[in-house]
């Protein structure tokens, strides 16, 4: 019968992370991944870290080749009425964020993991999970053509919004909140260099658009579109010009076009449930929440999650105390709908929702307020770099 101090579900951010920060604290783990090793390492999805994201990887020693390769953004553009407005970050809070890949992220931490000699399971199949509520936690899971079960002091929901963790949960004991919204984000990846050296957030009559990058060769466009869009009759062509006619003039001329090596619909939801722990099972990430990706929050609050939930296990296992693992819950919640606040309303700033131009006209007249207000920009600028952890959750 195998036996770990921590099962983990899932090897994206928050698994590999939580794994990685339980394993330089001595923490056992094993982690198990249903897809496969090469799935996982070229998955794109996120490319701006807080500065607490950042910190969290130097404690979990994963930072070197982050911090050489990240481009330190400290400011970014507000695209409206035809013309670009800079929020600078640095001026309006000391702090910056840093652009880097999610892709090159989850490489760094595999790769720690692996070197580490790490049980770290891709392509584990049928995983269920039981006893969760009583002493003896297991996992049961097919992998290399038998079928194992694992056994465990805690389980880590790191699975994601389909995982399997949050699905075993009777629904009668969590909550969950929901928000969709009548549009996804069409998103390209080329090999170019970006518009501009920062990221533009765009609103216009047409719909919303995002110029952001991986590299100072790696461009990520996003526009916003229907939710029954077909990704075939988007060709590159057509999103180039669709991308420039939503941005201000001197934006649109500096875009430099390219082959797209990645082409993706992401429809946009905020979700949280709670909540987030289960006798000894506890939920990370987006098992937990979701948000719309404007102002790039999902993998910070995974990060934060892990933050928390590490801190209390190792806590655990020193001490024997409880009192921070039984506040995991609660402490993340105070965040998580901080987060789930800001990306909705920036969602809402930005994004058109409908035909009617009394919205556009109101959405342009906060815009003109925002970026006239110190105030106002201060409090955009706060939670764009990632509100402090201190006494904020
Ligand atoms: C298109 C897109 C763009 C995004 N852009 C941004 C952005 O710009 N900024 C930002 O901050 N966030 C962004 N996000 C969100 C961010 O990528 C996520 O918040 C982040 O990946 C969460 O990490 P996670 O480890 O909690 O979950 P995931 O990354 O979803 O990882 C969950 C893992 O669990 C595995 N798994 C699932 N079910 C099982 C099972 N039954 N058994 C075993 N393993 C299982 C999955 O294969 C996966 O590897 C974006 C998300 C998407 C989809």
């Amino acid at each position: 019968m195998a036996r770990t101090q921590v099962a983990i579900i899932g090897a994206g951010p928050s698994g590999l992370l939580l794994s990685q920060l339980l394993h330089v604290n001595g923490i056992d783990s094993v982690v198990l991944e249903r897809r496969s090793r090469e799935y996982v390492a070229r998955r794109v999805r996120a490319g701006v870290l807080e500065q607490g994201t950042v910190e969290l990887l130097q404690r979990a020693h994963v930072g070197e080749r982050m911090l050489r390769e990240r481009l330190v953004h400290d400011g970014f553009e507000l695209g409206f009425d035809g013309k670009t407005t800079r929020v600078d970050l640095h001026a309006l809070t000391g702090a910056a964020v840093s652009v880097y890949g999610q892709t090159e992220l989850t490489k760094d931490l595999i790769e720690a993991r692996s070197a580490a000699g790490a049980k770290l399971l891709f392509e584990a199949g049928e995983v269920s999970i039981e006893g969760f509520d009583g002493a003896h936690p297991r996992v049961h899971y097919a992998h290399g053509g038998r079928r194992h079960e694992l056994h465990c002091d805690f389980i880590a929901g790191c699975d994601g919004y389909h995982g399997v963790c949050r699905r075993t949960v009777p629904a009668q004991s969590m909550q969950s909140f929901e928000r969709t919204y009548p549009f996804g984000w069409l998103g390209i990846l080329a090999d170019v260099p970006p518009a501009s050296r920062e990221l533009i957030y765009s609103n216009h009559a047409r719909g919303f658009a995002l110029c952001s990058m991986r590299s100072l060769n790696r461009s990520r466009y996003y526009v916003q579109c229907g939710l029954d869009e077909n990704l075939e009759s988007w060709t590159d062509a057509r999103f180039w010009d669709e991308l420039r006619r939503r941005l201000p003039a001197a934006v649109a001329e500096a875009v430099i076009t390219g082959p797209s090596v990645e082409k993706s619909i992401a429809p946009l939801r905020s979700f949280v449930v709670e909540p987030l722990t289960f006798g000894r099972l506890f939920l990370v990430g987006d098992a937990a929440h979701i948000v719309p990706p404007t102002g790039a929050k999902g993998l910070n609050l995974a990060a934060a999650d892990v933050r928390v939930l590490y801190g209390a296990l190792v806590e655990y296992y020193r001490t024997g105390r409880r009192e921070s693992i039984d506040g995991y819950s609660a402490q993340c919640l105070r965040r998580i709908w901080k987060a789930v606040r800001f990306s909705w309303w920036f969602t809402s700033l930005t994004h058109k929702f409908s035909d009617d131009p009394f919205n556009h006209r109101l959405q342009l007249a906060e815009l003109d307020y925002l970026t006239g207000s110190p105030a106002a920009l201060g409090s955009l600028a706060e939670n764009y770099v990632g509100l402090p952890f201190d006494g904020a959750g």
